[in-house]
């Protein structure tokens, strides 16, 4: 663990080890592949003998800086980045199941995770869906050969805070690998491994990059699971630390085969992005806090979902394990009130799809990023057909106030 702080410590990472020409960022290495004056020396690097690069599918130094700050940030001992969030949990998935073994999940996931499981779901691989607002329900649904539990940390849009110390507790008993998704959080707010999680994952496109400018995504290894109780780890991966087993595999199998790499120019965006993200983050927290409760208030408003007001029904639970209640809020209106009316008047809020930017963006929920669902299952899920989910930005809190309020017909 650093002696620093997280920002100090995430500046300076570069710097551990020499950069190329005394640059003070590491530099975007745009080259496909890498050469050796010895081919013993490649070979070497093949095998695994010797560190360096090969081929810019399964890394260059670039991403590999990155990884690097990630490790730090989530107090990991390896990451692994890929080209999105999506990818990063498809590749982890992919690498780690086998047709026959069981996933729980929670119900409460970013719906493109959901659409994923049930592909794998297709593939052989049994997907039980939970609300994992409680740990008995994880419990409930476990099987002799279930491998994984995977959640998130602040559900999107409903902000639902899944019980990640309980089932945390639960996985560790049980010997079960715990993949906490916590782009909502990020770690400047959240440390996962900090309730026992095995992996962690990020949407770095999120919060971690801030400037809406580059995709991207990645897997840590907390270094907390032993991977010689896993069945799933081949032979050729059953050697060295065994804690890092999961971790090369993924890297192997997830990365190298799968083939969805992060491009140095992106993982350059998103590692100059990351510096901030501590400032960023409270910024972004307080503006959401503002702006949940000038919602709370407002007559035409039926309902506030943000787990910083007190009515939340996980708030206590959030207060006690995350430093903020992070940026992701939604609302529905009074019913009547048009919510393309509403978004339509906003000047400075962007209708987008996006979430964790320094601008303040808006979606209507249920026509767009639930759309596939239908209406039946988003009712199930609790997704109200005028829901409006909110991702604030850095904007100066009283213009963002003041867009809203105009808005509203203030
Ligand atoms: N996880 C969560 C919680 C998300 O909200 C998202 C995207 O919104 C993803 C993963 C996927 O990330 P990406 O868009 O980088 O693939």
């Amino acid at each position: 663990m650093s002696k620093y702080g997280f920002t100090t410590t995430t500046l300076h990472s570069d710097r551990a080890k020499p950069i190329e020409h005394g640059a003070v960022h590491k530099p975007v290495h745009n080259s496909a592949a890498f050469c050796f004056t010895d081919a013993h020396d490649l070979v070497k690097v093949f095998q695994g003998e010797q560190p360096g690069f090969v081929y810019g599918r399964q890394g260059t130094p670039t991403s590999a800086a990155l990884e690097e700050k990630i490790s730090r940030m989530e107090q990991g001992i390896l990451t692994i980045g890929f080209s999105s969030g999506m990818a990063a949990i498809s590749a982890t998935l992919f690498s780690l199941l086998r047709a026959g073994d069981h996933l729980v999940a929670s119900s409460f996931l970013f719906g493109n995770t959901t659409s994923l499981f049930e592909s794998f779901g297709r593939m052989g691989i049994e997907v039980t869906f939970v609300d994992a607002t409680e740990a008995a329900n994880v419990e409930a649904a476990l099987r002799p050969k279930t491998r994984m539990v995977f959640v998130e940390t602040i559900a999107n849009p409903c902000t639902q805070v899944a019980d990640l110390a309980g089932i945390g507790t639960l996985c560790q008993a049980r010997g079960i690998v715990y993949i906490v998704d916590n782009t909502i959080t990020s770690p400047v707010l959240f440390l996962p491994k900090n309730v026992g999680a095995s992996l962690v994952v990020n949407s770095l496109t999120k919060y971690i990059g801030g400037h809406g400018n580059a995709l991207g995504g990645a897997v840590t290894d907390t270094g907390l699971f032993d991977w010689s109780r896993y069945p799933n780890i081949l032979d050729l991966y059953r050697k060295g630390d065994a804690k890092t087993w999961g971790i090369v595999q993924i890297r192997k199998k997830g990365l190298r085969d799968a083939g969805a790499t992060l491009s140095p120019e992106a993982a350059h965006h998103l590692a100059i992005g990351s510096e901030t993200l501590a400032l960023r983050m409270q910024r972004t927290c307080s503006n959401a806090q503002q702006l949940a409760e000038f919602l709370a208030a407002h007559p035409k408003v039926k309902r506030v979902y943000y787990p910083g007001l007190t009515n939340h029904p996980q708030h206590d639970r959030a207060k006690k394990l995350f430093c903020g209640n992070s940026g992701i809020l939604s609302f529905e209106l009074k019913d009547g009130i048009d919510c393309f009316d509403v978004l339509g008047k906003l000047e400075i809020v962007i209708s987008s799809t996006n979430l964790g930017d320094n601008r303040t963006l808006a979606i209507p929920v249920a026509p767009t990023i639930y759309f596939e669902l239908g209406a039946e299952r988003r009712a199930s899920l609790g997704i109200g057909e005028s829901l409006i989910r909110i991702s604030t930005g850095i904007e100066d809190p009283e213009d963002l106030l003041a867009d809203f309020a105009t808005a509203l017909g203030d």
